[in-house]
């Protein structure tokens, strides 16, 4: 479980930052960097979210 150090200095979580902001930290730093999994919070609103998606779409090619 490699830190990207690097990484994490270019990109601090923002103080205060809304669950939107959070998802997208947690995502851009899954892909750059290991040292730590998503919070089961991030998770479950990733999966919220895809549920809706799929939900709203009528054109799924699944
Ligand atoms: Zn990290």
């Amino acid at each position: 479980m490699p830190l990207n150090a690097a990484w994490h200095k270019a990109h601090p979580m923002p103080k205060n930052a809304t669950l939107d902001e959070r998802v997208a930290w947690h995502l851009a730093h899954s892909a750059a960097c290991n040292c730590r999994p998503m919070p089961n919070s991030i998770v479950a609103e990733l999966a919220r979210r895809r549920t809706a998606l799929a939900s709203s779409g009528e054109t799924r090619k699944d």
